[in-house]
């Protein structure tokens, strides 16, 4: 294989983009002068030596010089800790914790379970949620969230995990799905904080 088919091979497995648009990318790279790859070989470099995942919530934090491998969210403990949020990705827990509308912890599962998905342990951190689950039942968790998008694959997630849940949970633990105040077929990430607040408010069983 040469080196514009690797490329556009290795971009075509972004999320989103097909191998036409990722040959785009290849040639846009070509038509820049090599400063212009340097600075993004180096940005990929220091991505990678900068951010870790915290070993709690798993979401992608700055390292910022500490060793601790808990973010700043997790390893705060004015936080409730009756409550954890479980939301499908990193940019799904930023839109929410930038609303503003909800002070309990987070758990992100790095994914969804599309219906008809033959391994939904696969698709999702289902082990390691279970892990940060028995965690919080010690330290007074009475509310899991589950903050899905407003689609058939969030509603499939849902489903799952309230299956795979409850059996595991005390009677005192409630798991709740945000309220339908984000319309049909809307995405977390991209719901306003207005609605995410309304959303959170209005939360069923
Ligand atoms: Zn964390």
């Amino acid at each position: 294989m040469n080196s514009i088919d690797k490329l556009a091979e290795m971009f075509a497995n972004f999320p989103g983009i097909g191998p036409r648009q990722a040959k785009r990318f290849v040639y846009f790279l070509l038509s820049k002068n090599n400063g212009y790859a340097g600075e993004l070989i180096r940005a990929i470099e220091n991505l990678k030596r900068e951010i870790i995942q915290c070993g709690e919530c798993r979401r992608f934090f700055v390292k910022n010089g500490s060793n601790s491998n808990t973010c700043s969210i997790c390893s705060d403990d004015t936080r409730d800790h009756g409550m954890l949020m479980v939301v499908p990705r990193d940019a799904d827990f930023e839109v929410v914790e930038k609303s503003g509308s909800y002070n309990g912890y987070y758990f992100i599962l790095g994914g969804t379970v599309p219906i008809l998905e033959k391994e939904p342990e696969k698709m999702i951190r289902s082990k390691e949620l279970g892990v940060r689950i028995k965690k919080g039942l010690e330290n007074g968790l009475k509310e899991i969230i589950l903050a899905m998008n407003a689609n058939l694959d969030g509603e499939n997630t849902a489903e799952y995990l309230k299956n795979e849940l409850s059996p595991t949970l005390g009677t005192g633990v409630l798991i709740t799905v945000l309220g339908r105040g984000l319309s049909t077929g809307s995405e977390l990430e991209y719901a306003d904080p207005e609605t995410l607040k309304n959303a959170f408010l209005h939360r069923t069983k």
